[in-house]
């Protein structure tokens, strides 16, 4: 039985968040209800081991027709779990946010008035944000880098908390890629896009799902998934590094020439011999980060694994 379309869905990907869920439910359906727009919640549970998933259902039982639950069938990442949302959403708006609660779902309003003054995708920029100071100044480095790298222009690409129209919505559902980062995608689709500057809390429930390694791979994510630049950056280095060796040889030619043989400077050599096997190793490691794009897309495996869907009439 397919319902009217609602004029709003909210998309939020759970993993592990037993803590954080009931607060979640409790600031989140007021504000909901307090809309008067037509609404539904998507959460999709990404795998979680703890009590997510029953938390979740109860939920639906709670407002049935407005909150569904895609049930994952086993941990394929955050923005795997929001593709997954995105593809069953029905709203004409959609906003996406985190289920721990560090997004106010007091600001969803906002976002729904700045779509209505005709933008496409409304981002948000934490004004005051609260996460530990190394995860902080690590954003402020990759922001800079990923917005040369890729040529967006977002201030803060870590902040979840978003909205998007059917319309970007919809193309990003026509997107085919097993890797990806949500934000920028909708960037790169949006024509009219805006940011607004939004409150964020420090997580009190639960604990980061990123480790420092999952938080790296993320970012290789975001930048070799939206540009060329580094691969070409790396071309580059080696023109240069090879156009210096050239002068440099000539140099020794002379010197063999006008000074004699000479045998110092070992460890001169060992150290310009490491440096530069460095520097082979981080290139052969940016070619192959492509080239594991390429690997991985080519296998054509689902992206994820959906178990069920439940509150779907
Ligand atoms: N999340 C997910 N799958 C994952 C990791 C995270 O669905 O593999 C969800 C998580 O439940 C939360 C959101 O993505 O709703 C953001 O995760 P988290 O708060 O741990 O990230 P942080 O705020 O530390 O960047
Ligand atoms: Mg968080």
């Amino acid at each position: 039985m397919e319902k009217t379309a609602p004029e709003v869905s909210v998309v939020i990907p759970v993993y592990n968040e037993e803590e954080s869920l009931p607060g979640l439910f409790e600031r989140l359906l007021p504000v909901m209800e307090g809309l008067d727009r037509s609404w539904e919640v998507v959460f999709v549970n990404d795998g979680s081991r703890d009590r997510s998933l029953a938390l979740l259902l109860d939920c639906v039982d709670k407002h049935p027709g407005a909150v569904r639950v895609v049930d994952f069938n086993g941990n394929f990442g955050q923005h795997m779990a929001i593709m997954a949302g995105f593809s069953v959403s029905r709203g004409n708006a959609i906003v996406t946010m985190d289920a721990d609660l560090q997004n106010p779902p007091e600001e969803i309003p906002r976002l729904l008035e700045e779509m209505d003054r005709g933008h496409d995708v409304v981002g948000t920029i934490r004004s005051t944000r609260k996460d530990p100071f190394f995860r902080k100044f690590a954003s402020k480095v990759v922001n800079r880098i990923t917005n040369r790298i890729t040529g967006l222009n977002l201030h803060d690409y870590g902040c979840m908390l978003r909205a998007y129209s059917r319309r970007v919505v919809d193309l990003i559902n026509s997107c085919p890629e097993s890797t990806t980062f949500i934000p920028a995608l909708a960037q790169k689709f949006a024509l009219n896009p805006s940011e607004i500057e939004v409150g964020h809390s420090e997580r009190e429930l639960g604990t980061s799902k990123y480790s420092l390694f999952r938080l790296i791979r993320l970012n290789f994510d975001l930048m070799t998934g939206f540009s060329l630049v580094p691969l070409q950056a790396v071309t580059m280095l080696g023109l240069v590094i090879a156009g210096l060796s050239f002068v440099f040889s000539i140099y020794m030619l002379l010197r063999r020439i006008l000074v004699g043989p000479e045998a110092e400077g070992l460890f001169t050599l060992m150290t310009i011999n490491f440096f530069l096997m460095g520097v082979t190793m981080f290139c052969v490691g940016i070619a192959g980060e492509y080239i594991g794009r390429i690997f991985q897309e080519i296998r054509k495996r689902p992206r994820y694994l959906v178990d069920r869907i439940y509150g779907d009439e």
